[in-house]
């Protein structure tokens, strides 16, 4: 049993030694998902308002039930779909707000330690290649990872069993000795179904929004919760 569980679905200890892959998902899990809550919850219906002579509150109540049908979908993760269905550029608007994209506390911390480790450290994320690749440049991410990996390359999302048997097949890991930390429970559901032993999930992915008390899986609030038991960086 790598994860000690406290019965508050507190992370207690985790038990590095059992373990050979960790998969991390990076919006709301490494980086502070306030920058996606804002770009698509304002930014956007802010600039597709504008284009069309509404305020923000009439254009996020217009477009509410459109980003509602795509949730949990590839297209809800899509610039191309999204780009196409505004009429926006979404990269050039996003390019413009890049310098909101942040880590998380303690997350920088965290893949230090990660890569002194004897671990596979694979990102999986659901974000466009574009926005990984913008996200990479920014804070640079690319050199904490063995591999980062777009579930649009399999065109499937987490949700998916699809992106599991891909990513397997790709990047061989056995479930039994992984670790996955992501902030969507619904993701961490797929990845139980398909038999990914040891799950996480965090407390508050947005900073700006209150700490989640209740959650169905293992809840960290920061990376230090569960940093013992690997080696030791300068
Ligand atoms: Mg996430």
């Amino acid at each position: 049993m790598a994860l000690t569980v406290a019965s508050s679905l507190s992370v207690e200890a985790v038990d590095w030694s059992q373990l050979n892959t960790i998969l991390l998902d990076m919006d709301g899990t490494l980086l502070d998902l306030e920058f996606d809550n804002h770009f698509w919850g304002t930014v956007i219906p802010g600039e597709w308002g504008r284009q069309r002579g509404l305020d923000v509150q009439t254009s996020q109540e217009t477009l509410a039930p459109v980003f509602a049908g795509e949730r949990g979908k590839l297209n809800w993760y899509c610039l191309d779909f999204w780009g196409e269905t505004l009429e926006l550029d979404i990269p050039a608007i996003k390019a413009h707000y890049a310098e909101g994209i942040r880590w998380r506390p303690q997350a920088e911390t965290f893949l230090r330690h990660l890569q002194a480790s004897h671990l596979d450290v694979v990102l999986i994320t659901n974000a466009h290649p574009l926005t990984l690749k913008m996200k990479a440049e920014r804070l640079p991410l690319g050199q904490w990872f063995d591999v980062m990996i777009s579930s649009h390359d399999y065109g499937a999302p987490k949700e998916t069993p699809t992106f599991w048997r891909s990513l397997i097949q790709n990047r061989p890991f056995d479930p039994d000795r992984t670790l996955f930390v992501d902030d969507s429970e619904y993701v961490l559901d797929s990845a139980q179904e398909f038999g990914v032993a040891h799950l996480i999930t965090l407390r508050q992915p947005d900073s700006t929004l209150p700490p989640r008390v209740d959650t169905r899986f293992p809840a960290i609030h920061h990376f230090e919760e569960i940093l013992s038991g690997l080696p030791n960086i300068d």
